[in-house]
């Protein structure tokens, strides 16, 4: 089975280019908030992974916050309607104008990574006579069990505070008078699809719980960040992330107190199916032992493959000729440019045109122009 695509105009795009199912985002914004809110979770939509301004309107329609870690990003998301009193400010290394940006707009939360970045925000907010609203983002050494360069909760990771550290940390904080500690925060990875390690990192939030009621701390906000995996291998039968099951893994493992707020910061699992990058066939190789399918498409518009060996089905949407075997790769001069190595596609030709199913997370935003390229566009299925 194939994505429904409106071929025929696709014909008269200039390729390639970025095309998004509308359909396909509002079923997924529906159910991601009808399953938080059974629970009264509050999910910030984590805009790294997609922030096209009219995805971002999108989202913001459903009413989601947003999780930001850059001040490009909070410029994007209050640009696209955002309250700032939902935006989170994530990252390991904060520069004082995006502390600043932050503190002017007086966001909800900073996630705090060290002592020398709280440090530094605290003294930033003194200068403007403000309180800051932390999380301590804690390193859970809980391991995700995904690709090493999207693991973020292990110590050999550069994120967040040590565990060990922590008692540490709560010591200090009350030197610092500008800031006010509202809740601790955690996000172990992405494209996490065995719900046991977020059951891990229940138990882990449970004992830390436990060791703030030593200190007498109860904290408000408890932030278990994004990483919930999509299907890319099946993007048509299986478009919605179950965030059924992944809500009741929360709803059923964290101890909560009276008061305390659960919030997620989703990316991908929000916006991955929605997305498809959509390249013409530029020419069909035959080599000594293989064959190959070469794109308008490269490493330039989409690059996962490249960066962590990420896997997405690639649909031939122009041919139901019969299967051969090809390589997929761009038009990129550098070896590593490759979808796809021995994949049965339907007969190609040269015009064909092809999709690249799940791209709509981690894929427009990465971008980029080497080699000269242009940018590449983006099309809506409720516009085009
Ligand atoms: C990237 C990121 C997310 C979103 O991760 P997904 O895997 O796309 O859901 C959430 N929170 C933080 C802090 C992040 O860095």
């Amino acid at each position: 089975m194939k994505g429904n695509f409106p071929v025929e105009k696709f014909r008269t795009l200039e390729t390639p280019f970025y095309y998004y199912d509308v359909d396909v985002l509002r079923k997924t914004l529906n159910i991601v908030k009808s399953e938080a809110e059974k629970y009264n979770f509050h999910l910030h939509y984590a805009t790294k992974a997609n922030t096209n301004p009219r995805i971002l309107s999108i989202i913001r329609e459903y009413g989601l916050g947003v999780d930001c870690v850059s001040g490009g990003e909070i410029k994007a998301a209050l640009k696209a309607g955002f309250s700032r009193d939902k935006i989170v400010f994530a990252g390991v290394g904060k520069a004082d104008w995006e502390i600043n940006l932050g503190l002017d707009n007086d966001i909800f939360c900073f996630n705090a990574e060290s002592v020398e970045e709280l440090q530094v925000i605290n003294e930033l907010a003194w200068h403007k006579g403000k309180i800051a609203s932390i999380a301590l983002r804690i390193n859970p050494e809980v391991n995700a069990h995904t690709h090493r360069h999207i693991t973020t909760g292990l110590q050999e990771n550069k994120f967040g505070i040590n565990l060990s550290q922590l008692e540490e940390v709560l010591d200090l904080l009350p030197t610092l008078s500008n800031l006010k500690l509202i809740g601790i925060h955690f996000h172990i990875g992405s494209q996490i699809t065995d719900l046991t390690s977020f059951k891990a990192l229940c138990a882990r939030f449970n004992d830390i719980q436990e060791l703030l009621f030593r200190r007498h701390i109860i904290l408000k906000h408890l932030n278990f960040g994004g990483g919930f995996g999509i299907d890319y291998e099946h993007p048509n039968h299986n478009a919605i992330p179950d965030f059924k099951s992944y809500f009741e893994i929360f709803h059923k493992h964290i101890k909560l107190q009276a008061g305390q707020q659960v919030h997620f910061e989703p990316g991908r699992s929000i916006v991955g199916q929605c997305g498809s990058l959509v390249s013409k066939v530029l020419y069909v190789k035959e080599g000594t032992s293989k064959k190959f399918v070469i794109l308008d498409a490269g490493f330039t518009e989409l690059i996962r493959p490249v960066l962590y060996s990420a896997y997405h089905k690639i649909e031939n949407i122009t041919s139901d000729e019969t299967l051969e075997t090809y390589d997929v790769v761009g038009p990129i001069c550098e070896s590593s440019d490759c979808f796809a190595k021995a994949r049965d596609l339907n007969r190609t030709k040269r015009g064909d045109l092809y999709a690249i199913r799940s791209a709509g997370a981690y894929g427009e935003v990465m971008a980029s122009q080497y080699n000269c390229r242009k940018l590449p566009e983006a099309y809506f299925s409720d516009l085009i």
